[in-house]
């Protein structure tokens, strides 16, 4: 094994991810993140059997089952509360795992922070990555309090919005996927297991609406709409209200429980796919950084920890290093691309209801899939 040590860029699920791989393997790890404390609030998400996989693999299964939903499908309905189907979730991790659990973000990365602490990992808060060299062998750092150091591999977690990528001689950007969404943490009743409703004209602005449980009592909602905000005047929990306003069944409940107090946001959605090599020299970038979708088929950080574990496989095998990362990359494209493909093809039918053909179920259930077999 030619990496003793390891600088990673970025704390989100991929850093800190990568960063359990590779200590668990025995290499030193540093992780930088640019924030100077971590969320404590935050949305849910809806997290895959096959990323459950990835947490089973590195040790925190059960902590993160106990902070999350457990669900094994979902409940499509039309706008007016009529059924159109009971969906089944692939059971993308196994039979052994829930095909989805609902958990709210800060949780699930609580949980990683703490096993990446358990494992030695060095975690620096409040330091950005603003340069970096690579030399053969080794790839030299400078943070933002100026300190420069030397290390076996550098790690780019920096999220879709990372600053590095450019210079590591990517060219594709991201890009607009022509969708806004809106997500909020509310309450639910107990028979609330979770759905996703379809509008029955253009009468307000939302795509679709959905719900995922993430505790007993509450879930998060998200409301799909178009990529820039209506400019009405309205406070964001009225524009949700606004969206929601005809949607009806158990959406009532859910539209009336939003109010000033409700922690929400509001997001243009981006999109990225990087097909050339994801390093230069001694520096790789992985996980949102290089690929990601709109989350339509709820695979984004999915794919994220996917890269991670077989990351850290790859890098503390035995052999050449420039091999190894290429044989990685090699072998993630392939899968990303079906998730890539699936994902935007949805949002183009998302923002054209009616297309002759769609068939959005046949899309993600294919997807969704294809991800059974490990990575
Ligand atoms: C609206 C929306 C809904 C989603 N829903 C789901 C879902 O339900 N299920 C799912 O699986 N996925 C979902 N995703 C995708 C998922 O959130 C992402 O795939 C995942 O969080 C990406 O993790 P990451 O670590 O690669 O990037 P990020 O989470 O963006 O983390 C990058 C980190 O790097 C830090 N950073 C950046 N630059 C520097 C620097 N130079 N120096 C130091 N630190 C730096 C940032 O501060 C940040 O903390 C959703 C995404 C969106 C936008």
């Amino acid at each position: 094994m030619s990496v003793r040590n390891v600088l990673i860029v970025g704390g989100g699920f991929t850093g800190l991810t990568t960063a359990i791989a590779l200590a668990q393997r025995g290499i030193q790890v540093t992780l930088v993140e640019k924030v100077s404390a971590w969320a404590r609030v935050g949305h849910g998400l809806t997290i895959q059997g096959n990323a459950l996989r990835v947490f089973a693999q590195i040790g925190v299964i059960d902590d993160v089952l106990a902070v999350g939903q457990a669900e094994n499908g979902v409940r499509l309905t039309l706008a007016n509360g009529a059924l159109l189907s009971e969906m089944q979730t692939p059971r993308t991790g196994g039979d052994d795992l829930p095909a989805t659990i609902g958990a709210l973000r800060p949780d699930l990365h609580e949980i990683l922070v703490a096993k990446a602490e358990a494992l030695g990992v060095e975690i620096r808060l409040g330091l950005e990555l603003t340069a970096f060299e690579t030399h053969g062998d080794t790839a030299t750092s400078t943070l933002s309090d100026g300190r420069v150091e030397t290390w076996d591999l550098i790690v780019v977690a920096e999220g879709i919005k990372s600053q590095t990528r450019a210079k590591l001689g990517i060219t594709e950007d991201r890009a607009p996927s022509g969708l806004g969404i809106w997500r909020a943490v509310t309450s639910r009743l107990p028979d609330m297991n979770g759905g996703i409703a379809f509008p029955m004209a253009d009468d307000g602005g939302a795509y679709k609406v959905g719900y995922t449980p993430v505790s007993a009592d509450q879930c998060y909602i998200f409301v799909l709409c178009r990529p820039r905000r209506v400019d009405n005047g309205l406070e964001g929990w009225q524009e949700v209200r606004r969206l929601m306003a005809n949607f009806h069944g158990e959406y009532d409940y859910l539209r009336e429980s939003i109010d000033a107090d409700t922690f929400l946001n509001f997001q243009e959605i981006e999109w990225i796919f990087v097909e050339g090599p994801w390093h230069s020299g001694r520096v790789v970038a992985l996980g949102e950084a290089v690929h990601a979708v709109p989350p339509l088929i709820a695979q984004g950080a999915a794919q994220c920890l996917e890269d991670a574990v077989l990351f850290a496989e790859y890098v503390a095998s035995d052999g050449d290093l420039e091999e190894q990362l290429a044989a990685f990359y090699a072998r993630r494209i392939p899968r990303i691309k079906g998730v890539v493909d699936a994902s935007l093809q949805l949002a183009q039918w998302e923002q054209n209801p009616g297309t002759p053909d769609a068939d959005p179920g046949r899309v993600m259930g294919e997807a969704l899939a294809a991800l059974v077999p490990a990575p």
